[in-house]
């Protein structure tokens, strides 16, 4: 390749390159603020003071030439300030805030954005992943000024690559060729991407790429003497017929070559159309002429001809192809295109504003790919609204607005909706997943369910065995539709434990609200058909469906009694046992209305009863009544340890008083557990998640550390004894957890 000779390894000079750089910008005859370009390279030369290139130069060497390439390419007055302080911001004190200030808020977020984007660690992956790491590095990007800079410094530090050690040459030009290369290409940058390739190979390559050095410069006088022969044989012709058009010739780059030979696996001896013509006219009229001229002077080769102009490219490149057979039987590929085409084609966007001044506007992409490229079609849209100066101004890629994209902690880059939160993205990867998480991170720092992910965020779920699994909640907080569908299935079917247990809760209220008890309804006459209409096979699944919300209890009550009412005459005496029943829980509902907190006293009415504190008995504890002195019956579970010590006093005997729940309880009860646990962060978190996710009422919660273990004390609000233990039992699943007990004393 050309200009590839190793930099000489005497320092170059900054203040040298400058005026260079100064001399070419005045050679563009755009007008520019060259004293704010010149302020912006003194303030890079004297903050980079201290660091070196690898090639001993000072480091603003490199500044000054991404700003030469930056020129190169077209780009304006504040796209060269910004890349003149292009690594300020990485390498130095500076902070946006100071570049705003002497540059104006443009150039700083251009600055931040190149900042962000050189942050971004990157891995070699499969295709797929390439592509969204490249959607998230423009989706970052914001202004495409943030990437054409971007590969201006790319750019130049692939041409420098020779002081680099052997292996960031490897790793620095495979990201080229995944990331830098292909975005070039989207952008429509030919000549970028060609050296971005070419000098990548390089390294990627290095037999390969020398192979075909050297048989290029082994083949060059002939190809050179084709090249002229074909040529002139071209432009006589075209001189001839009164066409105006420039000829150029060239050999293609190396990886073009390269990547022909690997995929037809040839030596480049079998690679024919090592040259490529293009012809170029001021008219678009005047291509489809040189296309006839040619197709008449040499045969063609059948399927070669590509009309790019009437149907252009994604990337907006337009030209017509062919390839025909030359002289000796060699064939050479023939672009044709007019001027504006050819500069886009070569500087790519930037070429749109480059060259708008005195071109006909370019014409309008038509593309297939209609969503991928749709933001192209707008780029041109505004251009064409918009004058010169202000082009890149509107040049704010939107195209991924409802999208962002984020790293996983191996460096997959997951794509999710705008506003997508860590729920999200857990379910994103696996429904397990999700179902799992306890926790998660972002960027190393722990954030909570409902923060919203940002492009380039580093995103780490906490998942545990034991994880109670999605509340709720989480519903509200997911965005994107696969993650609510997840976690209504996982309703649906992970929790039918205590949809079951609910349901049963649900349908025994409300049977006995109708003066029924359930265990009496559980006759294989009565349930069956009903499980049947329902297409259920058992009583859980019936459960179930009341505690999920498929079917009411209310109706599934009054099922019963129409099917219990129903019961063939031989199955009489069960419906006459139900009357039976439902006579005793009359009476027995009648004395229990005298039940005070859901307590009977025997033997007293409407006495004063008080829960003791020190065992905060639940329905369902066996209890034992203490008469206080003044204060009314206190309520112990005999299990109590005051309890017991009072039982052994003969001097209390007199004092002791039968007592019973009663068996309606509409209350809740207050108790309080204790939760021990091999203190570590997270823990207190990780109960209180458990503690939602079965919708437990939690009154207090407070932690402290005992010698290296954890002891949480959390007062909750129960309605008896099974839910309690339900909630117990979740508890104890948690990691780390070495007991969850009641309070005795
Ligand atoms: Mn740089």
């Amino acid at each position: 390749m050309e200009n590839q000779e190793k930099q000489v390894n005497t320092p170059l000079d900054p203040d040298q390159m400058f005026e260079e750089l100064v001399k070419k910008i005045k050679a563009t005859g755009h007008p520019m603020n060259l004293e704010r370009i010149r302020e912006a390279y003194e303030l890079a030369r004297d903050v980079h003071a201290p660091q070196k290139r690898k090639d001993g130069s000072p480091y603003v060497t490199h500044c000054v030439a991404a700003a030469d390439i930056s020129v190169d390419m077209g780009l304006d007055e504040d796209s060269i300030v910004a890349a003149l302080l292009h690594d300020v911001i990485e390498d130095t004190d500076m902070v946006h805030e100071d570049v705003a200030k002497r540059f104006g808020t443009a150039v700083a977020d251009i600055v931040e954005g190149v900042t962000k984007l050189t942050r971004v660690q990157y891995t070699s992956k499969e295709d797929e992943q390439m592509e969204n790491l490249r959607k998230m590095l423009m989706a970052m990007a914001k202004d495409i000024r943030v990437i054409l800079i971007k590969i201006a410094d790319r750019l130049h530090n692939m041409r420098t690559m020779d002081y680099q050690t052997p292996e960031k040459q490897r790793s620095k030009s495979l990201e080229t060729m995944e990331i830098y290369a292909p975005l070039a290409h989207r952008l429509g940058m030919q000549r970028a991407k060609w050296e971005l390739e070419d000098r990548s190979l390089q390294y990627l390559d290095p037999a390969g790429y020398k192979e075909i050095t050297d048989a290029l410069e082994s083949k060059m006088q002939d190809l050179e003497a084709f090249m002229d022969n074909m040529k002139n044989k071209i432009q006589a012709r075209l001189d001839h017929d009164n066409v105006k058009a420039t000829i150029f010739c060239r050999i293609k780059h190396i990886y073009s070559i390269y990547r022909k030979m690997y995929a037809q696996k040839v030596s480049i001896d079998g690679i024919f159309d090592l040259c490529a013509f293009r012809v170029i006219v001021d008219e678009t009229h005047s291509c489809y002429d040189v296309l006839g001229i040619i197709h008449d002077m040499f045969k063609p080769v059948p399927g070669r001809f590509k009309d790019y102009i009437s149907t252009p490219k994604p990337n907006m490149y337009q030209s017509v192809h062919t390839t025909v057979i030359g002289s000796e039987g060699i064939p050479f590929e023939v672009q044709i295109r007019t001027w504006d085409m050819h500069h886009t084609a070569e500087y790519g966007i930037a070429a749109h504003w480059k060259y708008k001044m005195g071109a006909r506007g370019s014409q309008v992409v038509h593309s297939g790919d209609e969503d991928k490229f749709a933001w192209i079609r707008r780029l041109l849209e505004s251009q064409q609204e918009s004058d010169a100066q202000d082009f890149f101004h509107n040049l704010k890629i939107d195209m991924f607005a409802d999208e962002v994209f984020v790293f996983s902690p191996k460096g997959d880059v997951i794509n999710l909706p705008a506003g997508a939160t860590p729920i999200d993205f857990a379910y994103s990867i696996h429904s397990d997943i999700g179902n799992r998480m306890v926790g998660a991170k972002v960027n190393g720092r722990i954030v909570t369910y409902d923060y919203v992910l940002k492009n380039g965020d580093i995103v780490e779920i906490r998942t545990s065995k034991s994880a109670p699994g999605p509340s709720r909640d989480w519903l509200n907080v997911a965005k994107s539709g696969s993650a609510r569908t997840k976690i209504k299935q996982w309703f649906k079917k992970e929790r039918r434990e205590e949809n079951v247990m609910r349901g049963r809760d649900m349908l025994e209220s409300e049977l006995r609200h109708n003066g029924l008890a359930l265990d009496e309804m559980l006759d294989e006459a009565i349930i069956s058909p009903i499980l049947k209409r329902l297409g259920l096979t058992q009583v859980d699944d019936l459960y179930a469906a009341i505690g999920y919300g498929g079917v009411t209890a209310t109706r599934v009550a009054n099922r019963m009694k129409d099917e219990a009412k129903a019961l063939k005459p031989e199955k009489r005496s069960a419906l006459d046992k139900l009357s039976e029943a439902a006579e005793r829980r009359e009476i027995q509902a009648k004395k229990e209305g005298k039940a005070v907190h859901g307590i009977l006293v025997e033997g007293l009415s409407n006495c004063l009863i008080k829960f003791s504190r020190c065992c905060t008995p639940v329905p369902g504890d066996d209890i034992a009544g203490f008469i206080t002195r003044g204060q009314g019956v206190s309520i112990h579970r005999r299990d109590c340890a005051n309890c017991q010590q009072l039982l052994s006093n003969a001097e209390n005997d007199g004092r002791w008083v039968q007592v019973s729940w009663a068996s309606v309880i509409t209350d809740s009860y207050v108790t309080t557990i204790t939760v021990a646990a091999k203190d570590r962060s997270g823990l207190v978190m990780d109960i209180a998640t458990v503690l939602n996710s079965v919708n437990a009422k939690v009154r207090s919660m407070a932690a402290h550390e005992l010698s290296g273990t954890g002891i949480v004390t959390v007062g909750l609000e129960v309605k008896n004894a099974a839910e309690l233990k339900y909630i117990m039992g979740k508890l104890s699943s948690i990691p780390g957890i070495i007991s969850v007990s009641r309070n005795r004393k």
